[in-house]
């Protein structure tokens, strides 16, 4: 292998669910918890647990004050201008499906246009054609590079006045490729379009500053930041916010409530009905301090170099087809010729070693590419060259069993 991991992260220590000689290459579905999580969720039921916002008792107030802690915590964390603009859900799925109902309730009416990618999860495809099918608007879909970036200079030429939302992935789940977020924003703004990033594979592997990116809404599920499932963030500018009426009823979300009237809270209250998940928000402060700790740069830094190996190694083997572009952020999807990804990720996984295979919830892209499935290694901080030694040996088994 010819690049070297320059400054390789040794924090594979750090993580007790991955065993030695275990290459857990699937961090894009989830990734694995280190101690601290896991210490921060056992403090959470073990030690400090309580109700928020409504206990008159200390305990409930240290939980509340610890809550709204990580809530500070994400908004620094994403350069949010203020706490208000975090609202805690469950994850990236009903964060979109919260602007979805949301922001679309007021924004969208009949003839309005919604701009998503060929590359999207089905989190950022369903929810928008269910808000079109609501109002009667229409959704385009901007198509991919040869190289399976988003064709941003396809987009700016698609983009009209009637376009009234894009939203899109800052990094492909399946292909790894980075969208310019800069770029894509400043077309958007251009027809007077809002914008949504779907941050799900971006915050785990790259530094991200939403006031810099200058988008309106940002998403992202904490699991994949190496938090806990159940909770994730919906960040949105606190102007659009404050215009959009709550999707659920309940307590925590009101002003007052009578039978004749309701008022409801001022965001972000007036989007989390009920009582929150409590502890997941102290795991996810926990996660952020993790990766804060080891610093974004280097995690990127350090997957960028594991992906060049593995691409390099892979592209060696005659029969492996490689799909993405080159610099993408720690995902690698790839194709064994004649093979079914079911079947190269079995052999793996006798080898021990876990990838993805699938359509990844892009079918949509899989339709693009002319592919059912594709096999999928994804890395996370914990991986290093053993891994990818382990991913190329287990494919070559591949090549030699099917022939
Ligand atoms: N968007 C992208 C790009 C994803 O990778 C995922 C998870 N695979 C999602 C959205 C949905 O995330 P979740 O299932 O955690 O809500």
């Amino acid at each position: 292998m010819s690049t070297v991991l320059e400054r390789p992260l040794d924090v594979v220590a750090d993580f007790p669910a991955i065993p030695a000689g275990w290459a857990y290459l699937d961090t894009a579905a989830t990734a694995q918890k280190p101690k601290p999580v896991i210490d921060a969720i056992a403090r959470g039921y073990g030690e400090t647990y309580a109700t928020v916002h409504r206990g008159v008792y200390a305990r409930s107030a240290d939980m509340t004050i610890a809550y709204e802690a990580a809530r500070r915590r994400v908004a620094a964390f994403l350069g949010a201008a203020s706490a208000d603009e975090i609202v805690f859900v469950r994850g990236a799925t009903e964060g979109i499906n919260l602007v979805a109902q949301c922001w679309a309730a007021t924004q969208l009416k009949a003839g309005d246009r919604i701009l998503l990618s060929q590359l999207e999860h089905h989190a950022n495809i369903v929810p928008w054609q269910m808000a079109a099918q609501r109002v009667g608007a229409a959704i385009d879909v901007c198509p991919l590079t040869a190289d399976g970036r988003i064709d941003l200079d396809a987009a700016e030429a698609m983009l009209t006045p009637a376009h009234k939302l894009v939203s899109l992935a800052h990094v492909s789940n399946v292909l790894g490729s980075i969208l310019d977020v800069h770029r894509a924003v400043e077309i958007a703004h251009r027809v007077g379009a809002k914008i949504l990033i779907d941050g799900c594979q971006a915050v785990p592997r790259l530094p991200v500053d939403v006031t810099a990116l200058n988008c309106d809404f940002y998403v992202f599920s904490g699991h994949k930041l190496y938090g806990p499932t159940g909770i994730g963030v919906l960040w949105g500018r606190a102007e659009l916010l404050d215009r959009m009426p709550p999707w659920q009823g309940g307590g925590a979300m009101i002003d007052r409530v009578s039978f004749e009237r309701t008022t409801y809270a001022a965001p972000p209250a007036r989007f989390e009905a009920g009582t929150p998940h409590i502890v997941g928000a102290l795991g996810l402060h926990a996660a952020i301090d993790y990766v804060d700790a080891i610093g974004l740069s280097r995690i990127h830094a350090h997957e960028a170099a594991l992906v060049a190996n593995a691409r390099e190694a892979l592209r060696g083997i005659n029969s492996v087809r490689l799909l993405g572009p080159d610099d993408s952020a720690g995902i690698v999807s790839f194709a064994v010729g004649g093979v079914h990804p079911h079947d190269v990720g079995t052999i793996l996984d006798e080898a021990h070693v876990a990838i993805r295979a699938g359509h990844h919830c892009a079918q949509p892209l899989m339709a693009a590419l002319g592919v059912e499935a594709t096999a999928r290694a994804s890395f996370g901080v914990y991986n290093g060259p053993q891994d990818i030694e382990a991913l190329v040996d287990g494919v070559r088994r591949v090549t030699r069993i099917f022939g």
